[in-house]
């Protein structure tokens, strides 16, 4: 790097074009502001056209003059769903369009060296990969943030390990067979409860590819951010550390961002889809505990017939619930004829069904009582600390593992994973709701607490992330006059 140029950290933020990397990411982009970095947002064209369009984002970000945004392509039209069943053709066009753009514009372009401020750090997404070979090239450190559950993270660091024991790809078609092999979770892991790819008995499948290559470049990193905290799977780090020595966990984020920013409110969106906040005034006249609240997240796709199943078990509960249908979850149209008149009578009478809800405020809202969730890992650590119990539907990737620990390990709900019945739907959710309601609500409690005190000061996520901040600082310092 010159050392001609100035010496001030600047951070190149890239995460993967998706809403929870991006509503994670830059939440930490803001903390690293608090702390007076320089700070370079990479988004793509498509997601940050959709943050300008639905966010306050960029007036929020004007209060630090060393903040910026910068977009760059991903090679998909503008009309493409970039749904969770078209990842690869997500991955695909970043390779052929996103990657070659990214390393002209950090060698050679507005974020090299040749320019006023160069960037004297990379934080991308794990699953850029990319990224490691790039920051070798101009000599900085080059740190990657893992935004899937650490979980998964360390399932999919063990895949060759599973190859070589002959675990992967399944021999037979047994899913409840034991997984034996994954260190720490020896006990409990099953077939079923790796990442949906692992299911496919092709070791040539570009996911596991793309798994295998990144857990290469994760080890070569200067360090790994982690969105968890010690006290939720601390015994886990501690296995993982054996790979990647220099992991920061420095989660909740969104609970670690509020913290910092002395508000106890989720009042910044960072939401892709129009937020319908009506919904809020909906959950404010019920009462309290009373609501489950259905979200599939930003990128699982449910079949109608999925659709009709859950519809039927939330009406026949008898329970009231919120209900996000975001628009590209359902695989294909239906019509208002197609659905059966008890379903519209129940939801009428104890429903709410918005395309896109404010999150965490509304499970902050006194009237939940119980989540039905795809265990996305933002969803499940915004949950975790509201403190709601949730019902697991995992739909792909570290979901699979994720309910089975909400389940199995945590014991902070139910796992209802590879079924999608109506009779399971209803009583999961009264199992959740009624039966065992007092138990599942109090470890929930207990947790909510835990993951609070990680985040104030001297808990271990808060000590984490100064610590990160301090490493950016040296390694960038020592970039630059190298
Ligand atoms: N989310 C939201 N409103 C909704 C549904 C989801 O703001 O109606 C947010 C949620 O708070 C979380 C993110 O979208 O931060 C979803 O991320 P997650 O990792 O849970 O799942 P994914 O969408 O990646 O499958």
């Amino acid at each position: 790097m010159d050392s001609q140029k100035t010496l001030s950290p600047h951070i190149l933020i890239f995460p993967l074009p998706l809403q929870g990397p991006v509503n994670c990411m830059l939440k930490l982009a803001e903390l690293l502001c608090l702390a007076d970095f320089h700070v370079t947002f990479l988004n793509t064209d498509h997601v940050q056209h959709r943050l300008l369009r639905y966010t306050d984002v960029q007036s929020r970000f004007t209060r630090y003059p060393k903040f910026r945004f910068q977009a760059i392509g991903d090679g998909l039209s503008e009309d493409h769903p970039r749904s969770g069943d078209l990842f690869t053709e997500m991955v695909d066009g970043m390779e052929a369009v996103t990657y070659p753009n990214f390393t002209e514009m950090v060698t050679s372009g507005n974020l090299s060296s040749k320019s006023e401020q160069p960037v004297t750090c990379i934080i991308a997404d794990g699953l850029f990969s990319f990224a490691g070979g790039v920051a070798q090239q101009i000599g900085i450190p080059l740190i990657y943030f893992e935004t899937i559950s650490p979980c998964g993270l360390w399932i999919h660091l063990c895949v060759p390990k599973l190859i070589e024991a002959g675990e992967l790809p399944f021999k037979g078609d047994d899913l409840d067979a034991r997984i034996t092999c994954v260190p720490g979770m020896e006990g409990f892991l099953r077939r079923r409860d790796l990442s949906s790819f692992c299911r496919s008995c092709d070791p040539t499948d570009p996911l596991i590819k793309l798994i295998l290559k990144e857990n290469q470049e994760l080890q070569k990193a200067q360090g790994v951010i982690i969105n968890t905290f010690e006290e939720l799977e601390g015994p886990l780090l501690s296995h993982m550390r054996s790979l990647c020595p220099n992991l920061y966990a420095i989660g909740p984020l969104h609970t670690h961002h509020r913290a910092r920013l002395g508000t106890s409110h989720a009042t910044f969106s960072n939401s892709l889809w129009e937020e319908d906040k009506s919904c809020l005034a909906w959950l404010d006249a019920q009462p309290l505990k009373s609501v489950i609240f259905v979200s599939i997240g930003s990128l699982a796709v449910m079949t109608k017939d999925q659709l009709l199943e859950f519809w039927h078990g939330l009406v026949n509960s008898g329970k009231l619930f919120l209900w996000v249908r975001q628009h590209g979850s359902i695989a294909g149209d239906i019509t208002e004829s197609q659905i059966p008149v008890e379903l519209l009578e129940g939801t009428r009478k104890r429903g709410c069904i918005v395309g896109w809800a404010p999150q965490e405020e509304v499970l902050a809202n006194p009237a939940i009582g119980g989540f039905l969730t795809h265990s996305g890992w933002n969803s499940t650590l915004e949950n975790i600390v509201a403190g709601v119990p949730m019902a697991c539907w995992p739909y792909f990737v570290d979901q699979q593992v994720n309910s089975r620990f909400v389940g199995e390990v945590w014991k902070l709900g139910l796992d209802m994973k590879d079924t999608c019945d109506r009779v399971i739907v209803e009583k999961m959710i009264k199992e959740l709701m009624e039966e065992r309601k007092d138990e599942f609500m109090g470890r929930a409690n207990q947790m909510s607490k835990l993951a609070r005190k990680s985040v104030s000061e001297g808990g271990s996520s808060f000590c984490n992330l100064d610590r990160l901040m301090e490493d950016i600082r040296v390694m960038s310092l020592q970039a630059s006059k190298s």
